[in-house]
């Protein structure tokens, strides 16, 4: 499983990383960096809240 960050669409609000922080990290202006993220065994159901708390909608879960 992955997590597809589109960048030009964060707002930097860290809710994703309030559900995941094992899995997300924000740049210093508290942003998420652009790219995939891999979701290890046992972090799916906070990737698949994190994906869903994003009222950006700049996080898409790749199963
Ligand atoms: S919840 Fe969405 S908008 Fe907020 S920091 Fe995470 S990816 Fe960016």
């Amino acid at each position: 499983m992955k997590v597809k960050v589109d960048a030009a669409k964060c707002q930097g609000n860290a809710r994703c990383w309030t559900w995941a922080p094992n899995l997300f990290e924000l740049n210093d202006e508290g942003y998420l960096d652009p790219g995939d993220v891999n979701v290890p065994e046992g972090e799916e159901e906070n990737a698949r809240r994190a994906v869903k708390s994003c009222p950006e909608r700049a996080l898409t879960l790749e199963e």
